[in-house]
């Protein structure tokens, strides 16, 4: 039987190879002349990715791609990593790192992630550099007024397993668009899916395209906003950090040429940076802050851009929960017996990119039993 996947990101990719392995015969919808949705590794002089990505090597997505021997080069974080906090550019202050060490090992899901932080930690300046340290893997203004629970797992996940795929995700992307043509799933370019077929479909995209192309008003998770700044620096600038966490204003900040030097021309420095944009504050005010923060750690970068993109996303950088609510609470991948929807919001279980990833695992399993 014909399994329609509807979008040809990462997700929908390897749902595509997954639903091949288990015998369906296989077609790829995407709308663009290109694979990758989100996962996309720019074509130019400056391979950057759509924002900061790492892959995390003790989650499922990681495993299902070592199954199969898929597992992309990948490199793991080193070089000199700087915090800004209470307005000084320093190391991680020692007092944070034993504040985290010290906190028990589950949150509960109703209380906030600052209420709880404020229950095991004395100090407040610390409790809210831990906040800040987790915007990065909530991409959330405050992720102190999230769920202690959903906060708490994405602060164990972030740290030693993050893994940075060698040449971008492009590369990632690349191999399982190749695996999936090996296996026989035809993929279609330019081939925007405007009616929902009656035959099985999985729909992988984000949940707001998802809305759109159902008209269901009910798929629907709260998100983040981001503002994103990618620069590329000639060799002349004098910069020796390879990532800095600003945990006062929410920014991120990698220099990812520092662990892999072919992602701009020989010498040049690639940084990728995303920033929180709070509740009603305009994208170039995010910027701003972008370039405060850059400022305060080499005042002559200005001096040295060869190539300068920023631009804004709006719910496209995965689920947040708040207290009270948990995954199991956001949109059911099921919504027909022949129709699933896999999103990066939906309900399962994860660290960005793998709840997608779970979701279809979801929709497989449920989509095979009519099929028998
Ligand atoms: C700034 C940023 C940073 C991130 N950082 C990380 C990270 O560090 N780690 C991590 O794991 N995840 C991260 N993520 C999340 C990760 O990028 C996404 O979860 C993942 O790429 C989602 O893949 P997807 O295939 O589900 O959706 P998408 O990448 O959105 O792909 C959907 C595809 O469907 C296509 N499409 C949409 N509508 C239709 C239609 N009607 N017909 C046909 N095709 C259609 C689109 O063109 C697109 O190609 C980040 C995301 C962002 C934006």
């Amino acid at each position: 039987m014909n399994l329609n996947v509807v979008g040809g990101g990462l997700t929908g990719l390897a749902a595509s190879i997954d639903a091949a392995e288990r015998g369906w015969r296989v077609t790829v919808h995407e709308a663009r002349s290109t694979l990758g949705g989100r996962a996309a590794t720019l074509n130019s002089a400056y391979r950057a990715n759509r924002g900061p990505h790492a892959l995390y090597a003790d989650g499922p997505l990681w495993s299902w791609l070592q199954q199969r021997g898929l597992t992309p080069s990948t490199v793991s974080p080193s070089g000199e990593t700087l915090f800004r906090v209470g307005g000084q550019v320093q190391p991680l202050p020692p007092t944070v790192g034993q504040a985290i060490a010290t906190l028990p090992p589950t949150a509960p899901v109703d209380q906030t992630f600052r209420a709880w932080l404020n229950e095991h930690i004395d100090d407040t300046k610390t409790v809210e550099a831990v906040i800040g340290l987790t915007f990065i893997v909530t991409y959330h203004h405050d992720p102190g007024q999230l769920s202690a629970a959903f906060v708490h797992e994405r602060l164990r996940r972030g740290g030693s397993h993050v893994r940075y795929v060698e040449g971008g995700w492009g590369q990632l992307i690349d191999s399982l668009a190749h695996r999936a043509t090996e296996l026989g799933v035809e993929v279609r370019h330019r081939a925007p899916m405007t009616v929902i077929p009656h035959e099985p479909t999985l729909l992988t995209a984000t949940m707001s395209a998802a809305r759109h192309l159902t008209q269901d008003p009910s798929l629907h998770w709260t998100g983040s906003r981001v503002a994103l700044v990618d620069l590329g620096l000639s060799p002349h600038a004098a910069i020796g950090w390879f990532r800095i966490f600003d945990l006062d204003h929410r920014i991120y900040a990698a220099r990812y040429t520092h662990v892999d030097p072919s992602l701009a021309p020989p010498g040049h420095h690639l940084i990728q940076i995303a920033a929180s944009i709070e509740p009603g504050e305009a994208f170039s005010a995010a910027v701003g802050r972008i370039h405060g923060m850059l400022d305060a750690t080499s005042r002559r970068w200005p001096d040295h851009v060869h190539w300068k993109r920023s631009y804004e996303l709006t719910n496209e950088t995965g689920a947040v929960d708040h207290p009270g609510s948990t995954w199991h609470d956001r949109p059911a991948v099921m919504r027909t017996p022949t129709l699933a929807i896999a999103t990066d919001q939906s309900a399962a279980p994860g660290l960005l990119a793998e709840v997608a990833h779970n979701a279809t695992q979801i929709a497989l399993t449920a989509l095979d039993i009519p099929r028998g």
